[in-house]
């Protein structure tokens, strides 16, 4: 059923479409070349209720909902891939506290992180567990007042910036995904501290570190949900993770597009511009029809969730399907460049190493194949 958007929608879409060219678009490629994380500029997205779109306004949020969210991360995404996967973590972020918080947690957290005031990130992958969050092996001992944490967490995007880590930890001796626990850690707490930066291929003004947890005292008001309840909490969010990272996607697969497009209506071969040959009509058509599948998919998924109904399955076929549209769009818009798409020149170089993170993180392709087909197969 297709998606019609209304007045604020809308509006929302425009903003974030208006500040992306104006305060991103410019800044981007510097900022990737130069390993800039754009920390003002996140937090003007704060000023402007990007960072915490699906908390309600009681709790200092703009409580936009789930469409208008993936309408305005594709533009954020359309000027600067790098700052879109912190607005999509940033909003991540809030979910498990709105869903398994405290009153006393939602109050302490949720304006501050909404605002902006606080970065919040999403700690669950390890050296060992990636895919599979059972073999996590970063531990939490209860120790009364509080829970001591022993461990390394990789890959954390906008790590080295956070104020405030949702981080999933073993909290018994079972394996498996049974004995995992949510915890919210702060910045300054005794034994945090930030490790090693990755050197990625691509999205390389985001900052992707390491978090070492050495004897690190969590309070035991700090426990997110119920004991046991990890597993669950980070699925939870993850849910709506995989609608942000498929509007990322998006974002980047219409900016190849329009490069492309660009491009090809530029370019003169055999005395003709090279958009006049069929060969690149037809890429470009399967670009214009893959992106708008991607896009109808993506906003199917985000209106359940405004609906309040289940919604992992569309999820997970949106992440993977924008996913993987952004790659191919992104490899054929490079091909119509030729041999200047592969030159730091053009922007497509960037674009197409900025896409490629996106069948990676928050569930590989592979990952969301096997959760559509257990939702499907009911297995
Ligand atoms: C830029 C970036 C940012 C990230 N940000 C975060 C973050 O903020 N927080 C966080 O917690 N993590 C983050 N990650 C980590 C990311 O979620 C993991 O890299 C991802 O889940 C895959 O885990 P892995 O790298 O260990 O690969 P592995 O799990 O080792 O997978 C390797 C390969 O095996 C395949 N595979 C694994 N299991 C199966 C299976 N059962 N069936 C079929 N194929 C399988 C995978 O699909 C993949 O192709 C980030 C990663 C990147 C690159």
């Amino acid at each position: 059923m297709p998606v019609t958007l209304n007045a604020e929608q809308k509006m929302i879409s425009l903003m974030a479409k208006d500040f992306a060219r104006k305060e991103l678009e410019p800044n981007a490629a510097a900022w990737e070349k130069n390993q800039t994380f754009p920390i003002d500029a996140v937090r003007k997205m704060g000023g402007l209720g990007l960072l915490g779109m699906m908390v309600p306004t009681e709790y200092g949020g703009s409580g936009a909902g789930a469409v208008s969210y993936c309408l305005a991360l594709q533009e954020i995404a359309y000027a600067c891939a790098s700052t879109a996967v912190t607005m999509s973590v940033a909003n991540l972020s809030t979910e498990p506290l709105l869903k398994f918080g405290s009153e006393a947690q939602k109050e302490k957290y949720l304006s501050r992180l909404a605002s902006g005031e606080l970065l919040g990130c999403f700690a669950l992958t390890e050296p060992s567990a990636g895919s599979d969050p059972g073999s996590l092996q970063l531990r939490a001992e209860d120790r009364g007042s509080h829970y001591l944490v022993n461990g390394t967490k990789i890959f954390i995007t906008h790590g080295g910036y956070a104020d405030v880590v949702n981080l999933i930890a073993r909290t018994g001796q079972d394996k498996g995904n049974k004995d995992l626990s949510a915890f919210i850690v702060e910045k300054g707490f005794p034994g945090f501290s930030v490790g090693a930066k990755e050197d990625k291929m691509g999205l390389r003004a985001s900052n992707t570190v390491e978090l070492i947890f050495e004897d690190c005292k969590i309070p035991r008001e700090n426990l997110l949900g119920k004991l046991g309840q990890g597993f669950k909490i980070a699925m939870t969010a993850l849910d709506s993770g995989r609608i942000g990272i498929a509007s990322q996607a998006l974002g980047i697969a219409r900016a190849c597009m329009d490069e492309a497009v660009g491009y090809a209506r530029e370019r003169r071969q055999f005395g003709k511009a090279i958009s006049s040959f069929q060969a690149i009509q037809w890429m470009i058509a399967d670009m214009a029809t893959g992106i708008e599948a991607a896009r109808l998919l993506t906003l199917s998924a985000a209106r359940k969730k405004d609906q309040g109904v289940p919604f992992t399955r569309e999820a997970s076929m949106a992440k993977l399907f924008s996913s993987e549209t952004a790659n191919r769009v992104a490899y054929q818009a490079l091909q119509i460049h030729g041999g200047y798409g592969y030159t730091k020149e053009f922007k497509i170089e960037r674009l197409a190493r900025d896409a490629r993170a996106t069948t990676i993180y928050e569930g590989t392709s592979e990952v969301q194949r096997i959760v559509i087909a257990r939702e499907v197969l009911k297995v």
